[in-house]
């Protein structure tokens, strides 16, 4: 697409927070090629086509750095006894739901949380998956579902023994297979949008043969390993009783960590496991509306920074609109803290500049500003601020006013995906009708187990 922006604001979030006026973005096929003053357009980009944006806001699509698309058909979903801690909250209802889903299942559940991201002005996503009676072609199934609105994503299977070594091993070929098959057709097409890493659910439920497996898996790729890690404190005290080890210790010696690898959550890292996470420069990803649905706790995320440790912000499958759980970690911090003037800095780190840094890492690909050779994943938000904005004060108006404000159009990878707030081609009510015949189908086999 040979595309040319104009009539718009523009937030780069370069370092600096730079917000343009009176500039142009030209895009070339999946790139930004050209950011130039709108009196230059006709001059020099006489012939590509036009976006007249009536001076609303123009900035970077938004990135999730943990989300669980198979977690949509949970929405609704009775349970035969309410969970009384965090370990049953798993059993009775994650292990289960995800046991009872199929291909077909597993891409409805995926479609609408992709329908839902685009809506949002997300436009990249790492997605961590599970179902144990369909693992051989569950991620392509996740892939077809992000690639009928082309979501960016990194994909991943997470390895477990909850349902066997024979389940644990397939899920290792799942992800061997599918970031293998990602290699191949990024050597046909380096913008191809997907990527895998090497899925594992957390230490408690993984012995030490499948983290060597997935470790070597992980080197010989290249890609970094997502697994969670210390969500809760059955994670330490079921590692301690089953392997008589800490957690972070037994990853960093069995070959988990490292900067391309994803801890999700951290909740109840001591400092001795946050220093191993910093030596190893392993990514943190806080996921703050998950964590308070399951009343777990909260992420030292203040601590991790100090440490250098590149921290993000997921949803953990709560929402497609990581704009909601931006505004949950702004409030859980404040208000846990008892501190009206604490996380301003680092939740606007995480989710600007640290979801693309991290983006980056994974995947290698550029995505998260608005500048020159970028990837052209951009979003046009009506939003005319009532206040001054400017880049200091940029944050504030996130928060307080363009997280409500309706995204008007989504561009990834160079392809305009949504305009005008229409998804064109996309009979969003037939869709749904489809998801709730699955749905029915999974809540059945769920109740049976
Ligand atoms: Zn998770």
């Amino acid at each position: 697409m040979n595309l040319v922006i104009y009539n718009v604001q523009i937030f780069t979030n370069d370092d600096n927070n730079t917000i343009l006026q009176e500039h142009a973005v030209v895009i070339e096929g999946s790139k930004i090629k050209d950011i130039i003053p709108d009196k230059e357009i006709d001059e020099k980009y006489r012939d590509f086509k036009k976006m007249d944006c009536h001076h609303r806001l123009l900035m970077p699509g938004l990135i999730n750095t943990h989300m669980h698309f198979y977690s949509t058909f949970a929405r609704g979903l009775a349970l035969q006894k309410s969970p009384q801690n965090f370990h049953e909250i798993l059993s009775e209802l994650w292990w289960k739901l995800d046991s009872a889903l199929d291909l077909k299942s597993i891409y409805y559940s995926a479609l609408l949380p992709v329908i839902n991201s685009i809506k949002h002005g997300v436009t990249s996503v790492i997605d961590h998956h599970s179902s144990p009676n369909a693992i051989e072609g569950s991620l392509d199934k996740i892939e077809e579902a992000m690639d009928l609105l082309g979501l960016r994503g990194v994909l991943c299977y997470e390895m477990s023994n909850r349902n066997g070594l024979d389940k644990c091993q397939l899920a290792l070929e799942e992800n061997a297979r599918y970031i293998q098959k990602c290699r191949m057709e990024k050597e046909q097409n380096a913008d191809h949008p997907y990527d895998g890493m090497v899925g594992l659910h957390a230490s408690f439920t993984l012995d030490d043969g499948a983290l060597k497996r997935a470790a070597e898996l992980s080197w010989a790729t290249d890609r970094g390993c997502h697994i969670h890690v210390l969500e809760d404190e059955v994670d330490r005290a079921e590692t301690k009783d089953k392997f008589d080890r800490g957690v972070v210790i037994r990853l960093e010696e069995d070959g988990i960590l490292g900067e391309k690898s994803i801890a999700a959550h951290g909740i109840y890292l001591t400092e001795n496991e946050m220093n191993l996470l910093s030596a190893t420069d392993t990514i943190v990803v806080h996921n703050p509306q998950s964590n308070m649905n399951n009343a777990v706790g909260r992420t030292n995320i203040f601590r991790l920074m100090e440490k250098n440790i590149l921290v993000g912000l997921g949803s953990d499958g709560m929402t497609a609109d990581i704009k909601l759980d931006t505004r949950a970690a702004n409030l859980l911090h404040k208000h846990d803290l008892r501190d009206a003037n604490t996380a301003h800095f680092e939740v606007q780190k995480m989710v600007l500049k640290n979801n693309a840094k991290i983006f980056n890492r994974v995947s290698g690909q550029k995505v998260g500003r608005i500048e020159k050779d970028y990837l052209a994943d951009i979003i046009l938000i009506d939003y005319c601020p009532p206040t001054t904005m400017t880049g200091e004060n940029f944050w504030g108006h996130f928060l307080y006013g363009i997280s409500d404000a309706p995204v008007d159009t989504t561009i990834i990878n160079g392809r305009i995906v949504m305009h005008g707030k229409q998804i064109a081609g996309l009979d969003e009510e037939n869709i749904a009708a489809h998801a709730r015949e699955c749905a029915d189908d999974v809540w059945q086999r769920f109740a049976k187990l």
